[in-house]
């Protein structure tokens, strides 16, 4: 049977015409992505398609999410390839505005959610959140869409859109979807095609130190401060850079010291020098 057939959209009016028509009539599911697409954005346009009737991925850079010492220049990208990979799922839309589309010379407006953002990779990129909150916003109102489907990789960057969501009155809903994995345990991440091979055999650290969150957890340690030294001495002898290991409350992300079955558990750990990020509930 003939594949259903994919529409590249550049132009931000464009986009904004197509999902004002289709949103009367269809649920709209939307995917944001910086492309140079893995299995775990895929498993995102799979379930949109599993909940939606239309599905829209955006594939977009946003420079406004990245400080001038970060990677913006050399972030990967492969257009072609991902476009190959959204034409087989036979998704509906690829949005795929350039930078001058989203921000005009004239561009002036900002959304910054408030403490959150200044919380676990908050501190060490200040500006980060506040250019994701700015083109989610953006894009949830071009796309029009209903729902958001987002990896729980970024777990703070999830918490902090749904309260931007909910605090500027959006009704687009965020569905949480798991983290796909390496066969090895390792998150699936576009920047893992920085690693070197060695580096690549020591990123699986930040995966182990989770399960040993967890086994100790479940062997009876409730304080966060017993179980710490745990996972720090896992990653160093890794030659992990630690900016940090959190156990943090699932909603408000603020550190706890007691430890529950639903306390997440988060890291950002620099490899050579790419930093990668995880985490998990101490029990499910
Ligand atoms: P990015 O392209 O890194 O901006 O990610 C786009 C979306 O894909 C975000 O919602 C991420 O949380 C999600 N994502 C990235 N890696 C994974 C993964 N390994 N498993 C599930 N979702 C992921």
């Amino acid at each position: 049977m003939k594949k259903k057939e994919l529409q590249v959209v550049n132009s931000v009016e464009e986009m904004i015409e197509i999902s004002s028509t289709l949103s009367g009539s269809s649920k709209i599911g939307f995917v944001p992505t910086m492309g140079y697409l893995h299995e775990g954005h895929l498993s995102l346009v799979k379930e949109a398609q599993k909940q939606t009737e239309i599905v829209i991925v955006s594939i977009f850079v946003n420079p406004t999410q990245f400080a001038p010492t970060e990677d913006l220049a050399n972030y990967p990208r492969s257009f072609e390839r991902d476009l190959k990979l959204l034409e087989e799922l036979e998704v509906d839309y690829v949005f795929f505005p350039t930078e001058a589309q989203m921000y005009p010379a004239d561009y002036k407006t900002y959304v910054n959610v408030e403490e959150i953002g200044t919380l676990l990779c908050g501190k060490t990129r200040p500006i980060h959140f506040r250019g994701v909150s700015t083109v989610v916003a953006k894009l949830v109102n071009i796309t029009r869409a209903d729902f958001m489907f987002m990896g729980k990789k970024d777990f703070q960057q999830i918490v902090i859109l749904e309260q931007m969501l909910r605090d500027l009155n959006f009704s687009t809903k965020i569905i949480r979807c798991d983290i796909v994995r390496e066969k090895d345990g390792l998150a699936m991440s576009s920047r893992n095609s920085y690693l070197s091979t060695d580096e690549r055999r020591k990123a699986l650290c930040l995966y182990q130190s989770l399960l040993l969150a967890r086994k100790l957890f479940s062997e009876g340690i409730r304080k966060a401060s017993v179980l710490k030294p745990h996972l720090k001495e896992l990653i160093e002898a890794n030659d992990g850079i630690i900016d940090y290991i959190e156990f943090a409350d699932p909603s408000s992300l603020l550190s706890t010291e007691d430890l529950f079955s639903e306390t997440r558990v988060l890291l950002a750990v620099k490899i050579g020098k790419t930093r990668l990020i995880d985490n998990m509930n101490l029990a499910e």
